[in-house]
């Protein structure tokens, strides 16, 4: 196994220069499957290193792998470590193997694992407002076959990145773009799993918006190409008449973490919240006669992210003005504050 160069902590990079994903701490957690030798064998903490994978690997040819995204915060008391609903993405990281036939890791050793590996990378939580340690926990079919069978070896590992405030230049409105070209998911695929493929299969629609001037592609559903799913890699809401609407889950969509916390987070703040099916046409309908008022986007990355145009077969639409919207505001103020403890937590989400 080849060394990756290591970046030490403080003097290879600056919280202010902090992008998304470029940088790693110097331990991982490797834990293997082996069927052959009864399951989960024992978890390891090792320097982080490149992976040796023949070429034959089945996640190389067909996909089997399921991952995460979780932040780690520095809190108000230096020696806090903050994590944010971590059982959710455990959870659904459990949910997501039992889709691509993928023996999960025990729940408990999971989480303890984690916590033990984000602890001794500790110095690497970065401090300033906006910043985070992002956790990315994956699982790869590891068997070296050509046949199309579930794996009957796996590689489970933990690395973890300092990151940036999402948005450099501040909390920044987006525009993004309709998509009735392309599908991202369809009823009895993988939409509500965190697997590759799904990554994979919205590449071509974000180039293609994103050469179009715009951030990120909103997906509709398979079948009527009307029925709204989410938003880049991003759950979506819309405020129209003073209520809070977002896309019910119905297997097509990533039940998001962000997006439970707004529902719940939104509801304690007294407005009112729908899960529902929400069509375009409805939208642009809204947006026509004032009724609506805000869309945003939510995910771990952005936390809250703001839209303030979207077109939809070729016709431009502005939301709020152009600006981001009140509720938009305060669910990124609270939940950022909540995130890292600066608030308090009435729903225990803090670990
Ligand atoms: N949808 C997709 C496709 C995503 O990749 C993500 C990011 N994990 C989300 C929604 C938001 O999920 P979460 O709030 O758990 O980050």
């Amino acid at each position: 196994m080849g060394k990756v160069p290591r970046n030490r902590p403080g003097s290879q990079y600056d919280e202010d220069q902090l992008g998304f994903g470029d940088i790693f701490t110097e331990h991982m957690l490797q834990m293997v499957y082996s069927e052959e030798d009864g399951g989960w064998q024992t978890p390891e903490i090792t320097p982080l290193q490149n992976l040796v994978l023949h070429p034959a690997t089945m996640v190389l040819h067909y996909g089997q792998q399921v991952f995460e995204g979780l932040k780690a915060f520095a809190g108000p008391d230096e020696d806090d470590i903050l994590l944010f609903r971590p059982d959710m993405n455990i959870a659904r990281f459990t949910k997501s193997c039992d889709r691509l036939c993928i023996p999960a890791p025990d729940q408990g050793l999971f989480m303890e694992q984690m916590s033990k590996l984000i602890r001794l990378e500790r110095d690497w939580i970065p401090k300033q407002h906006g910043t985070s340690l992002y956790v990315r926990p994956t699982i790869i079919a590891t068997d070296t076959h050509l046949g199309v069978r579930p794996s009957r070896k796996y590689l489970f590992y933990i690395i973890l990145s300092p990151v940036g405030a999402y948005y450099p230049e501040g909390f920044e409105p987006v525009r993004i773009m309709v998509t009735d070209k392309y599908i991202r998911a369809c009823r009895g695929g993988l939409g509500e799993a965190k697997t590759m493929a799904n990554y994979a299969a919205s590449l071509l629609a974000a180039e293609e918006a994103h050469c179009a001037g715009f951030t990120q592609v909103l997906w509709l559903n398979a079948v009527d190409k009307l029925s709204i799913e989410e938003v880049g890699t991003m759950n979506i809401f819309f405020k129209m008449n003073n209520e809070i609407v977002t896309p019910a889950l119905e297997g097509t969509i990533l039940p998001g973490v962000t997006r439970d916390s707004v529902i719940h987070f939104a509801r304690e703040l007294g407005h009112p919240v729908v899960e529902r099916q929400v069509s375009i046409e409805e939208i642009v309908k809204a947006a026509e006669n004032g009724a609506l008022q805000e869309i945003f986007g939510s995910g771990t990355a952005a936390v809250i992210s703001p839209v303030s145009h979207f077109r939809y077969k070729d016709h431009d639409h502005m939301v709020a003005d152009g600006k981001t919207g009140p509720v938009a505001r305060q669910l990124f103020d609270e939940l950022t504050a909540m995130q890292t403890g600066r608030r308090s937590d009435p729903f225990g989400w803090v670990v």
